[in-house]
């Protein structure tokens, strides 16, 4: 039996025996979307989608479910690990990653493809070169819509992501010393990551060229929240401190002036030597793709967490899945 009620922004049914998880026919679209239960939640069915996959590689849970993935922006990790995440527990997916050839070249609205594509679909995820795009395109969405990027805005699956990689390597994330190094302006993982660990008691090391500082708007919200946070452009000088590495990359495709870009690129490269100063008890991060900030000769030093945080990425995006078809 089902019963129709107001389920946060979207109406739809729920079964009678439902217990809300917060995530039900929901949208997920920023990282403030999420508090300490929440993510307790989401990173306890991750570790549950983790030991399913390992013994059984699928499972039904979400079988004739569809997923429809809308790529605006290129996307290798986000829009295959939701693919696999879809697949892996028995669902179809449904692919617009080259919008040229979609009805977009023909000049359709946001709105309209995406009312197209959830007439098909259950659930949409979009990335767009927009800030605000998926929360525009939520609001005349009926099904739930899952933010993979919005331009330099946010991209809280990655965050979520992130936050399980570095809650299952370290053990824990209170009293943790997270440093961000690259383009700090523009990239938008280090947004939504800094957003999301405010809900725990981090400090934070900001590493970048004066032009590719954290914004303002971040940093107001890390002092609001009581946060100790230090700026600086040397990553020699805080290696040795911090217990979370995160490297970005300098987003060339963000920059109006070229000459801007080609002044900061390479600015950091984290290579073996540099890790000699690191703690023994520490991970490097990086959301991929690098592009030369993290020498190859990293990658066999145990600290070096980016393809564990890789594979994370899927059992995450399985867990948020199951969350918002309420199956989790
Ligand atoms: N893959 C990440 C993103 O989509 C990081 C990057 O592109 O540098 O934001």
């Amino acid at each position: 039996m089902t019963d129709t009620q107001t389920n946060g922004s979207k109406t739809r049914p729920v079964p009678a025996d439902f217990a809300d998880n917060g995530f039900f026919g929901r949208d997920v679209l920023s990282v403030k979307q999420f508090d300490r239960k929440k993510l307790d939640h989401i990173c306890q069915v991750a570790d549950e989608m983790r030991s399913m996959v390992e013994r059984f590689g699928s499972a039904d849970l979400l079988q004739g479910k569809v997923l429809a993935n809308l790529f605006y922006e290129p996307s290798t990790r986000t829009s295959s690990s939701f693919a696999a995440a879809m697949m892996r527990l028995g669902g179809k997916v449904i692919s617009i990653n080259e919008v040229r050839y979609s009805s977009v070249s023909k000049g359709e609205s946001l709105p309209d493809t995406v009312r197209t594509l959830e007439s098909y679909a259950d659930v949409v995820v979009l990335r767009h070169p927009e800030v605000g795009a998926a929360a525009k395109a939520a609001h005349y969405a009926r099904k739930p819509l899952i933010n993979a990027g919005d331009g330099v805005g946010e991209h809280p699956t990655q965050a979520l992501l992130d936050f399980y990689t570095i809650r299952r390597e370290l053990g824990q994330v209170d009293g943790l010393n997270v440093a961000m190094v690259g383009d700090l302006k523009y990239g938008r993982t280090v947004h939504s990551l800094t957003r999301l660990l405010l809900n725990y008691d981090t400090s934070f090391t900001f590493v970048s060229p004066d032009i590719l500082r954290m914004p303002a708007e971040i940093i107001e919200e890390v002092k609001a929240a009581g946060h100790s946070f230090r700026e600086t452009d040397d990553v020699h000088s805080v290696i040795g401190e911090v217990d979370v590495l995160y490297v970005t990359r300098v987003q060339k495709e963000r920059f109006e002036d070229l000459a801007d870009y080609e002044a900061v690129k390479g600015c950091y490269v984290i290579t073996p030597e540099l890790m000699q100063k690191a703690k023994q008890k520490m991970i490097i991060m990086h959301p991929l793709p690098r592009v030369g900030e993290i020498s190859y000769a990293v990658d066999d030093d145990p600290r070096a967490a980016y393809f564990r945080q890789v594979e994370n990425g899927m059992y995450i995006r399985m867990a948020l899945l199951a969350a918002v078809l309420g199956k989790a």
